[in-house]
């Protein structure tokens, strides 16, 4: 069932009511114009656009849906939970629940803190590596996305010097420079902010050098900062435990949210007992950062993700896809590089430094039914079937043969 130019209306009124008719990282007007703005519905690894258009979803919503699109065992909970109440006076009883729950599954986390989003996430934890150490710098790899809020949007638009005056940046795997960078910052470092590998927009992902990761632990303790992993956008997909513990690398602090609550809006910070106290102290909340039902979502994510096995899953399916892909190019002319963990993924064309093959290749994905992204990773979620891979696949050739039909290969 298809309604043909709804998108078009709805960005026809939006632009009249919304800024620009949207914004941020969702804004469909920052890729090609085969991208639909508005989507109606999701179930399991599909989505259908306004227009009534099903895409096989290899974004995943840009992370939070791991186990699919209305996963019953999260939407049972959330609605039990919605029967009885979601924003009261006070946390639910789900909230002590849940931090058990992380505090039993996670070997580096002593304690939780909740809240919504991502930059919550980040920049509370920035706050208690703050107070616990009375110092201002935070050391930072370039380029790192960390959220949208002042101190840390990739846009300065509305942001004054002095948000970021404290942001000291290293280079992402290179040791030297972040020991030189603590160096500048001399005695003053109350944070090492790290990404479990380096998954930055716009080129090519590249994983942690294990010795860069051990060497971050080591530098934050022989000055007396935290060591902060950024564990939003691939938390829950690489390690249940969190994505340093295969490397034996704990870190002092960790943010999470995206995949957290399959889809419902919460954030958390966990932290090691040592910054227990430093915690205690903030100032820090919000109207609906206690909402019962995204407690009783993420409860019921992070159980039944451990229950199926549900990296094993994503891991399956993103290695079935990338060996379909990179058989794919080769056999259609094309020289492309797979990168980041395979439920993690990201493919780029060889010479593409301006991105325009990667563009148009992901434009004729979509009129071939596979939702994925240009320049930014894409994520597998639990629901990935080897049939919903090899239906994806069928339109990653079609797109490829289009695009060989306008370059001819390489
Ligand atoms: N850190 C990382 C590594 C992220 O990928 C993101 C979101 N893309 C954030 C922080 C911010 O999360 P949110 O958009 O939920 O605020």
């Amino acid at each position: 069932h298809t309604t043909p130019g709804r998108d078009a209306s709805l960005r026809e009124r939006a632009a009249k009511v919304v800024p620009g008719g949207m914004y941020g990282h969702l804004n469909a007007a920052i890729f090609t114009p085969a991208y639909p703005q508005f989507f109606v519905r999701g179930e399991g690894c599909r989505q259908w656009d306004a227009d009534g258009r099903e895409y096989v979803d290899l974004m995943c919503s840009w992370g939070p849906m791991i186990l699919g699109h209305r996963h019953p065992a999260v939407e049972e909970a959330a609605a039990a939970q919605r029967a009885q109440g979601d924003c009261l006076n006070g946390p639910g009883p789900v909230m002590v629940e849940l931090a058990e729950l992380m505090v039993d599954t996670i070997p580096s986390a002593d304690w939780v803190m909740f809240s919504k989003n991502g930059t919550d996430a980040t920049t509370q934890a920035l706050m208690v590596a703050r107070a616990a150490t009375g110092r201002d710098k935070v050391l930072v790899a370039h380029g790192a996305y960390h959220g949208a809020d002042p101190w840390c949007t990739p846009s300065t638009a509305g942001t004054t010097a002095a948000e970021r005056a404290d942001l000291v940046e290293y280079p992402y795997n290179d040791l030297e420079g972040a020991e030189a960078a603590a160096g500048y910052a001399d005695g003053e470092v109350a944070a090492i902010l790290a990404t479990p590998f380096k998954h930055d927009s716009f080129e090519d992902q590249e994983p942690v050098d294990p010795a860069f990761a051990r060497g971050l632990r080591a530098l934050a303790d022989r000055i007396g900062a935290a060591l902060v992993l950024d564990d939003v956008r691939a938390g829950f997909r690489l390690d249940p435990r969190g994505s340093w513990e295969p490397l034996g690398v704990r870190p002092d602090l960790t943010a999470w949210s995206k995949a957290m609550g399959n889809g419902y809006a919460i954030a958390a910070v966990t932290g090691a007992d040592a910054l227990r106290g430093a915690a205690q102290t903030l100032y820090s909340t919000g109207s609906f950062w206690f909402s019962a039902v995204p407690m009783a979502a993420a409860k019921a994510t992070i159980e039944t993700l451990r229950d199926i096995g549900g990296v094993a899953l994503m891991e399956r399916a993103g290695a079935r896809l990338r060996e379909g892909l990179a058989a794919q190019a080769a056999a259609h002319g094309f020289t492309v590089r797979q990168t980041g963990p395979v439920q993690i993924p990201w493919l780029s064309f060889e010479g593409d430094a301006t991105l325009e093959k990667g563009m148009h290749w992901a434009s004729a994905c979509l009129e071939e039914g596979v939702y994925l992204h240009p320049w930014h990773n894409w994520f597998m979620s639990a629901a990935h079937t080897d049939a919903d891979v090899d239906r994806a696949l069928a339109g990653t050739d079609a797109a490829f043969a289009k695009l060989r039909a306008r370059y001819g290969g390489d």
